[in-house]
């Protein structure tokens, strides 16, 4: 920002950023964030599939369903040029081949846009224009920067983020409560909260929905539960506290478990853990999704058979933004398509119970789950 300032230049200019770090740290909150605290328009891609390099640079007229890319639809629709836009989990894009032969990646797609020089200059496909897009504040988020190809890593180094630890977690909850003004004794009682949580006496759910780690954070009781998805969480929070890898079978909510086994083109076959798979605690979202998931499983494995789909594979399937995240490698435009459909009806589909809702905020948290599933807990 001083720089911007100090350089003269006519407003910010963020260089881009690569945040990179284990799942459910707030990288991708962090980066609306900082949009929402610059005033700046924000736009998240979402890496999910082959159809995200699309989804940044946009598509030559003439292809089927040809649109502009989302960065510059954001900035001719705000009429401001620098925008925020985050490319989440962009390590996980797979690259599209077009019935020509031709393959787009998006790591290919975005290399022009990251580097200064060619995006001052920057050739849009779909109107077949130039832009200056070299002030487009760029974030992206990756679990794992090292499946990503070098020359993006070149021009993006990895701000390597850590998961939570203890330690940390105790002196940030000193930090927050002591500047609320809370008193000695309720903060040693939270220092011991979540030393009980690490030796597994109480665990701790997520207030939004069960298992989605996405709202505010409260406190339980371990004890047997009836929902999978909390199920599978709390274990692997367990799990991750000790250290020791468990079976799939013990990971993975029944329900979804069937629904992997039932079509090894679509999910591959075990054994899976959660060091070697994505897949690893099954689908991390609520049970009224899974009818939905089973009917896309089918006819996904249809699609696989019929075009002839050799490495086709599901890598997760998981709730995020309140919406339905089923990320693939492999595909082709027509499984694309039947995965976007699902992901419109998730949108209107309770996570908790499956009855008709809509995404909608809850204290600031994005869900689909119906008044009746909060209530209870789901
Ligand atoms: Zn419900």
């Amino acid at each position: 920002m001083r720089r911007s300032v100090r350089e003269g230049w006519p407003g910010l200019r963020l260089p881009p950023l690569l945040l990179d770090g284990p799942p459910g740290i707030g990288k991708s909150h962090w980066a609306r964030r900082l949009g929402a605290l610059l005033s700046a328009p924000v736009t998240v891609i979402e890496a999910t599939g082959e159809s995200a390099s699309f989804g940044v640079v946009g598509s030559q007229r003439g292809w089927g369903g040809a649109h502009p890319g989302r960065p510059i639809e954001t900035v001719l629709q705000t009429l401001i040029g620098n925008p925020v836009i985050v490319v989440d989990e962009v390590e996980k894009a797979g690259t599209i081949t077009s019935n020509k032969g031709t393959a787009y990646g998006l790591t290919e797609g975005l290399l022009p846009l990251l580097e200064p020089l060619s995006a001052r200059r920057w050739s849009c496909p779909y109107y077949q224009v130039k832009f200056d897009m070299s002030w487009v504040g760029w974030v992206m988020t990756s679990n794992d920067y090292r499946r990503l190809p070098a020359p993006l890593l070149s021009r993006c180094p990895p701000l390597r983020l850590q998961a939570l630890t203890l330690t940390g977690l105790i002196g940030f909850a000193r930090r927050q409560g002591g500047a609320r003004g809370l008193s000695e004794t309720a903060l040693a009682t939270l220092s011991r909260c979540w030393k009980a949580l690490q030796c597994g006496r109480i665990t701790l759910a997520c207030a939004r929905s069960s298992g989605c780690w996405t709202g505010p954070l409260i406190f339980r009781t371990p004890r047997p539960s009836t929902n999978a998805r909390d199920d599978g969480a709390r274990r692997r929070a367990r799990m991750n506290m000790k250290g020791n890898d468990m079976s799939e079978d013990d990971l993975i909510a029944p329900g979804a478990r069937r629904i992997m086994r039932a079509y090894p083109s679509v999910y591959g076959t075990g054994p899976r853990t959660i060091r070697n798979s994505l897949l690893g605690d099954g689908f991390l979202c609520g049970p009224g999704w899974y009818p939905l998931i089973e009917r896309l499983s089918a006819d996904l494995a249809e699609i696989v058979r019929e075009d002839g789909l050799k490495r086709f594979r599901v890598v997760q399937v998981k709730e995020k933004f309140g919406g339905l995240r089923f990320y693939v490698k492999g595909g082709n435009e027509r499984a694309l398509d039947r995965i976007a459909e699902a992901v419109q009806e998730a949108e209107r589909t309770c996570e908790g119970c499956g009855a008709p809702s809509s995404i909608r905020s809850i204290d600031g948290w994005l869900t689909t789950v119906c008044d009746d599933c909060r209530l209870r807990g789901r």
